[in-house]
């Protein structure tokens, strides 16, 4: 799908959002501005919905729930108006990505390439899930027959963050609409965009009003109002780790609603001597400054063993050096805007916190001279362990390099974290890469590569980086329930 054609940033109308059904304005009234960060200018006002919206929303989504047309619908027919939506976004692909593109910041080639083909496919993986979800018969003992059901686990809270919009809607949409449960969900703040588009083309697709709504708000009214809410059952979220922590305590004062968390994360890259040091370079800043930065599972802390440490250094600068940052409609742009005004200030603290603690600032530590949030690539090299840029999750377009010699320090130095989303190993000796894989503790370890995903591989983390997985045959058991039915036959 990638194309060098033009594509304008869009025009956009105010929004309302979704409940029922029906596209309708805050009870309240209130609405909100969506900012385009490459300008700082308003793109538009959202409707600005609170507690009373997210009442109706989960009104409308349990009505629907014990609905006949979504109940007793086939579920091979919920396959098929999964696969129509995927057909549908690739249909209005370059619309997406220009709007995904216009409210996040991405590089129009990675939304039109990357995050557009994507959202589709995880449509389409789900969409295949649909009519193969089911429980087994045991061989319990005595005269009964004794089975198990995998049902919808109901009312679903949804809660996205702004990294990755679409394709985070997605993995929480995809699965449980293919498993039979309705939802609430609520975009980021800072990017509503797409998310209501998609909306509506699940709405042409075919879903019956009230199984899918759309919440625009803010985290602390709208997401609180989900997360505490007595009638929902079940809440995914993705985010920071502070705010997962709160969702499932407001989870846990109500109604003990089941909960998934996709939270942050502090990944290391291990980098061997014996690994081919330019590829391995060259997906270190591809792992780190992917996404301006702003990937839960962003390789942020590299460790190169000494003997190759100057030279994947200097490989890493030179590409940070001249990567291509600008306006993020032109085809060659790589690196957009962060994508608000406190991002970018929460990034350049970060920075100063580097500087401050004695971290060697190699290429970057600035604003870039224009509009909008832009930070340029910056890369501090003799960062120690326990420095703030090698703790906390920056979000932003900051590696630190980190040296080590031997198997055993990188496995612990790599573990020395309250994370544990990702990882990623090079060498070229493939015992030590298993040993080491087998040695982190993360959700996802990668060898030889970066940011390697599908919906069929389960994305999720170990330690404070979540709890539960999102993506594969592994994302089911999120969304169901299972019932014994035991049947005395003798
Ligand atoms: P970030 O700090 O990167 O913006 P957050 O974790 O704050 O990430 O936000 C991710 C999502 O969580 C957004 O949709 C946001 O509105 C929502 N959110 C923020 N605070 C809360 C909260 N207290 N309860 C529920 N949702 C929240």
């Amino acid at each position: 799908m990638t194309t060098t054609e033009t594509i304008a940033p869009p025009k956009v109308t105010d929004k309302k959002m979704l409940i029922d059904g029906k596209w309708v304005e805050a009870a309240s009234g209130k609405t909100f501005e969506t900012v385009n960060p490459t300008t700082g200018d308003v793109i538009c006002r959202v409707a600005e919905g609170d507690k009373a919206d997210v009442d109706k929303a989960v009104a409308a989504a349990r009505k629907a729930l014990e609905s006949k047309a979504w109940r007793n619908m086939a579920p091979a027919e919920r396959g098929r108006l999964l696969y129509k939506l995927a057909d549908l976004i690739e249909k209005n692909a370059r619309e997406l990505a220009a709007l995904e593109t216009l409210d996040n910041g991405k590089p129009i080639r990675d939304s039109l390439g990357g995050d557009v083909p994507g959202t589709a496919a995880v449509y389409r993986y789900f969409a295949g899930w649909a009519d193969k979800i089911h429980g087994k018969v045991l061989p319990v003992a005595g005269p009964f027959h004794t089975y198990t059901r995998h049902e919808p686990v109901g009312v679903c809270g949804q809660i996205i963050p702004w990294n990755f919009p679409m394709m985070m809607q997605a993995h929480k949409w995809a699965p449980a609409l293919a498993c039979g449960c309705t939802s609430v969900l609520k975009p980021a703040e800072q990017t509503p965009l797409t998310a209501l588009r998609i909306a509506e083309l699940a709405m042409e697709a075919g879903f019956p009003e009230g199984v899918i709504n759309v919440i625009t708000g803010f985290g602390e009214t709208a997401g609180a109002a989900i997360a505490a809410h007595g009638d929902v059952d079940k809440v995914t979220f993705t985010g920071s780790t502070a705010v997962g922590k709160a969702i499932m305590k407001a989870s846990a004062e109500t109604n003990l609603k089941r909960v998934t968390l996709e939270l942050g994360g502090k990944s290391p890259n291990i980098i061997f001597a014996d690994a081919d040091a330019d590829t391995a370079a060259k997906f270190a800043y591809f792992g780190c400054f992917f996404n301006m930065g702003q990937c839960c599972c962003a390789g942020t802390r590299l460790f190169v063993e000494d003997k190759i440490h100057d030279q994947v250094l200097e490989n890493v600068t030179q590409r940070a050096k001249k990567t291509k940052i600008g306006d993020p409609f032109d085809h060659a742009t790589t690196q957009g805007p962060q994508v608000s005004q406190e991002q970018f200030d929460r990034i350049m603290g970060y920075i100063g916190a580097g500087q401050k603690e004695g971290a060697r600032c190699v290429t970057g530590g600035k604003r870039v001279d224009r509009p909008g949030y832009f930070v340029e690539p910056t890369i501090f090299d003799n960062v120690k362990d326990e420095m703030t840029i090698a703790r906390e999750e920056i979000f932003g377009p900051v590696l630190s390099v980190l040296r080590f010699s031997d198997v055993d320090e990188a496995i612990r130095r790599g573990n020395n974290t309250m994370y544990g989303l990702a990882a990623s190993v090079w060498t070229k000796d493939f015992a030590k890469a298993q040993r080491v894989a087998a040695g982190l503790r993360a959700g996802t370890v990668w060898i030889n590569c970066y940011n390697v995903f599908d919906s069929s591989a389960p994305f999720g983390g170990f330690k404070m980086s979540g709890m539960g997985r999102e993506l594969g045959e592994y994302a089911l058991a999120s969304y169901t329930e299972v019932k014994t039915v035991v049947t005395a036959i003798g």
